[in-house]
C-alpha cells in the first residue's frame, strides 16, 4: 500500500503517517518525489486504506496489486540515479562498466585497468569468485583476486565491481569493491539478497538464466525492502530454444522494465550473445532501446583468457565501440 501525501504536507504529517504504519506492524519506506512525499507501507499485516485517508496531509492511498512495491514506478515516479566514481546510471545517463571476465594475475588485471582508464572508463569489472558450470574450470583467485583488482583500479582511479557468490564473502567485498554483482545463478538466492539489502554499496543484479521480469523485480524488491535502494538491474540474456547464441538477449526487457520500475537497467551483451562480433551491434541496440548502461567484457589478450575469451572484446574493438556510443547516446536523448 502506498500513501501519497498532499503537496506541502508538513514533516509532522509525514511522521504521523509513519507512526501509524509502524503501529500496524508494517515498515514505512519514504520516497521524496519532486512534488509529493510518498510513503510505502510494506508488510504482511492487513490495513484498511480508509484509515490512512483520515490522517492529516494524506492525498490518496493506492493499493499496489503488483507483488513488487518499492521497485515500482508507483512508489517512485522519478528514475533512480546511481553514481559511482563519477559514472552515472539512470535518469537519462548511460554508464559503462568494462573489464575482463575474471582476474587472472597481476599483470593481466593491471594491463586491463590501464587500457580501460586510457579509454575513459571509470568502473572496471573482474570476477574473483567465478560461478563456473564445470568444477574443473578456473574458479577465480578469491581474495587474492580482489586485492589485485583493487590495487590496479586505485592506480588508475577506477571503481571496482565484482561478483559476490555467498554471504560469507560480503566482508571481503565491503573492503575491496565499490559495487557488488549478483550473478545470474544467484538471482534468487534470497538469503544473499537479504544480506545485501543491509550494506551501503550499489548492487548490480543480473537477471537469472530463466527468470521472468516479475521474478527479477521481486529479487530487487528483497534488496530494497531491507534498506539498500541502490540496485542496478542487468539484462544478460535468457535461456530459450535458440542455440545460435549463448543466450537470447532480451532487449524488450529494457522498455518493459523502464515502464514498471524506476531502477536503472543495464545490458551485458557479452554474456547475452557469447560471441564478440555480436557485442557491438547489441550494445548499440541496447542504448537505442533506452538502457541506462552497459557491462562489457574486454581482455588485453582475449585469445589467452582463462574464461569467456570468445565473448571478450579486443581493447581496440572496445575503443571503437565506445566512440560510436558517444555519438549514439545523444541521438536517443541520453548522456554518455
Ligand atoms: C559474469 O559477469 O562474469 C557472469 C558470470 O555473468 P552471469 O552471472 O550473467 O552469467
Ligand atoms: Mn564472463
Amino acid at each position: 500500500m502506498i500513501v501519497v501525501m498532499r503537496h506541502g504536507a508538513s514533516k509532522e504529517n509525514v511522521d504521523n503517517v509513519i507512526k501509524f504504519i509502524e503501529s500496524k506492524n508494517r515498515v514505512a519506506h519514504v520516497s521524496q518525489g519532486e512534488s509529493h512525499t510518498i510513503i510505502g507501507a510494506v508488510g504482511e499485516s492487513d490495513i484498511d486504506p480508509r484509515e490512512f485517508e483520515l490522517l492529516d496531509g494524506v492525498k490518496e492511498v493506492v493499493k499496489i496489486s503488483s507483488s513488487y512495491k518499492l521497485v515500482s514506478r508507483i512508489f517512485q515516479h522519478e528514475d533512480t540515479l546511481i553514481e559511482v566514481n563519477g559514472e552515472k546510471f539512470g535518469a537519462g545517463h548511460v554508464g559503462m562498466i568494462a573489464g575482463p571476465c575474471t582476474i587472472e594475475n597481476e599483470e593481466q588485471i593491471e594491463e586491463c585497468a590501464r587500457l580501460m582508464a586510457s579509454y575513459g572508463v571509470k568502473i572496471i569489472r573482474g570476477g574473483a569468485f567465478k560461478p563456473r558450470t564445470s568444477p574443473y574450470s578456473f574458479q577465480g583467485l578469491g581474495e587474492e583476486g580482489l586485492k589485485l583488482i583493487r590495487r590496479a583500479a586505485d592506480k588508475y582511479n577506477l571503481a571496482v565491481v565484482s561478483e559476490v557468490m555467498e554471504i560469507g564473502q560480503i566482508p571481503l567485498f565491503e573492503k575491496y569493491a565499490d559495487m557488488l554483482q549478483v550473478g545470474a545463478r544467484n538471482m534468487q538466492n534470497f538469503n544473499l539478497l537479504k544480506e545485501l539489502s543491509k550494506i551501503n554499496k550499489p548492487i548490480v543484479l543480473k537477471r537469472g538464466l530463466s527468470a521472468t521480469i516479475n521474478e527479477w523485480l521481486m529479487a530487487a524488491e528483497y534488496i530494497l525492502s531491507g534498506g539498500n535502494r541502490d540496485v542496478i538491474l542487468c539484462e544478460r540474456g535468457i535461456r530459450t530454444f535458440e542455440v545460435a547464441t549463448r543466450n537470447t538477449l532480451d532487449l524488450c526487457a529494457i522498455p518493459v522494465v523502464k515502464k514498471l520500475s524506476h531502477l536503472p537497467i543495464i545490458v551485458d551483451p557479452s554474456h547475452g550473445t557469447g560471441l564478440r562480433d555480436k557485442v557491438e551491434p547489441m550494445s548499440l541496440a541496447s542504448v537505442a532501446a533506452g538502457c541506462d548502461g552497459l557491462m562489457l567484457e574486454v581482455h588485453n589478450k582475449p585469445e589467452c583468457a582463462l574464461c569467456d575469451g570468445a565473448q571478450s572484446l579486443y581493447p581496440e574493438q572496445f575503443n571503437e565501440l565506445y566512440k560510436k556510443l558517444k555519438v549514439l547516446a545523444p541521438v536517443v536523448g541520453k548522456t554518455f
